[in-house]
């Protein structure tokens, strides 16, 4: 199967694109001038169900939707298409709405970021004492540009990355300097992006040296087996990425590919069980993971119903994520309540083999933070939560109290319970590795 993409540039050229309506391709074409999109020939011929795509669920994770801006932010940037067709004035209008949309939550490129022999290792992020996040810079971006996602940015006006040897020989060196890092997590943008030889450029030198780090696992984050699973079938170097995939089990390394699936649909394709099939025939493992998402999976038959259908395919369901406060999150968000009640009865639809999935989980700049449940304790009504990662390992697993929260989309909207403070909000962080290059605030964005 030939790749072929599309974007704002040529989406009018898709037959199915054609049989809709004027004004819904200009919304479309309004939307994406702000918020960028990418989708390509698997999505929109074997994934997306075209005679019910008002409702289709792909169709809302992949193509612009009219409610994905605000009224006033779609009237500016449409009155502003209307009247010109200067380019530096639409990306300028653009741009500001674009500021308005939060666009780095949870200080993503900035913090964490390791300083080593007096440099900051940019591409790099340790957060979390056993985990080191790399972001190759040949793999910023993605098969779809999702609007809920933190890197939505960073496809907004994209300076072409290129592959910089220095960043691996740079991560190689803070891994033989840090053993208590274990984990090290491909991650980007999409790794699976890049073609075999700038894949290997990167994993090289970590597998050369791997005996002189403590790494036991690698893992790779990406969308591509439900995007594009021929990269592991049917392109050109599919057969030797599967041999990488080969030489890493080898080393005694766990390899998990973590593939972000939000819909059962994305499972059901010859092409996506093949590719699942063959990775998995490498010894690698597969776990799974996907924000819960209105319009998307918003709903505990989809969920029970994807992670069965994982767990059928040899998957392992692991986190399922509350969208972040970014982009278009007021078109993706759940009440926090509502994800859980989604939650709970999903989970109660299934047996314990499915039940690895780990969530409702807000990515935050503390912690991973995961909602128990509403409770009530001493007359009062709250909801429990817990980190499931912090930035301090002594706070993992210990639960504390919110204020029950009818309307809370997320941890910077709840008050902590029978205290004025979160017990974690005035300790000073005890930092793991050596050094970091900038002191972090503790607050939930
Ligand atoms: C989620 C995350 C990890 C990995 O956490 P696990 O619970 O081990 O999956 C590592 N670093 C950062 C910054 C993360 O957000």
């Amino acid at each position: 199967m030939n790749y072929k993409a599309f974007t704002l540039q040529n989406f009018k050229e898709i037959p199915q694109i054609g049989k809709l309506s004027d004004e819904v391709c200009r919304d479309m074409t309004t939307v994406g001038t702000v918020l960028p999109f990418k989708s390509n020939n698997y999505i929109v011929d074997e994934l997306i169900d075209w005679t019910h795509y008002k409702d289709d669920p792909i169709f809302h994770l992949t193509f612009p939707q009219r409610e994905m801006l605000s009224d006033q932010h779609y009237n500016k940037m449409r009155n502003t298409l209307d009247s010109t067709t200067d380019h530096e004035q639409i990306k300028n209008v653009a741009n500001r709405i674009r500021f308005e949309l939060n666009p780095h939550p949870a200080g993503q490129k900035e913090h964490n970021v390791p300083v080593f022999n007096g440099e900051r290792l940019e591409g790099i992020q340790h957060k979390y004492r056993e985990t080191v996040l790399f972001f190759p810079s040949a793999g910023q971006t993605c098969h779809a540009y999702c609007t809920f996602c933190f890197r939505w940015p960073q496809f907004t006006g994209m300076d072409e990355f290129k592959f910089a040897a220095r960043e691996s020989e740079n991560l190689v060196s803070y891994l033989k300097e840090h053993p208590e890092v274990t984990d090290i997590l491909f991650t980007g943008g999409d790794p699976m992006i890049m073609n075999l030889n700038t894949i290997e450029r990167y994993l090289n030198p970590l597998l050369e040296n791997i005996s002189a780090t403590n790494i036991q696992t690698i893992r790779i984050g990406t969308k591509s087996l439900s995007y594009w699973p021929y990269k592991f079938t049917t392109d050109p170097d599919a057969d030797g990425l599967l041999k990488l995939f080969e030489r890493i089990t080898a080393l005694r390394i766990n390899l998990a590919i973590m593939a972000h699936f939000s819909h059962p649909r994305e499972l059901e394709t010859n092409v996506v069980q093949e590719a699942i099939r063959r990775i998995r025939g490498t010894g690698a493992q597969i776990r799974t993971q996907s924000p819960i998402l209105k319009h998307i999976n918003d709903d505990p038959d989809v969920w029970a119903d994807m992670w069965r259908k994982q767990v059928n395919l040899n998957c392992i369901p692991y986190y399922m994520f509350v969208p972040r406060d970014t982009g278009a999150q007021h078109y993706f968000a759940l009440p926090l309540i509502k994800t859980w009640q989604i939650w709970q009865q999903a989970y109660q639809m299934v047996s314990g083999i499915c039940r690895t999935a780990r969530g409702p989980c807000m990515s935050c700049t503390p912690g991973k933070v995961q909602l128990l449940g509403p409770a009530k304790l001493n007359h009062e009504e709250v909801f429990i939560l817990r980190f499931l990662q912090g930035r301090n390992p002594d706070w993992v697993q210990r639960p504390f109290f919110a204020r029950y929260d009818e309307d809370a989309i997320w941890m910077n909207e709840l008050q902590p319970a029978f205290d004025n403070e979160f017990f974690f909000e005035n300790e000073e962080i005890k930092v793991f590795g050596e050094h970091y290059s900038d002191a972090f605030p503790n607050d939930f964005e």
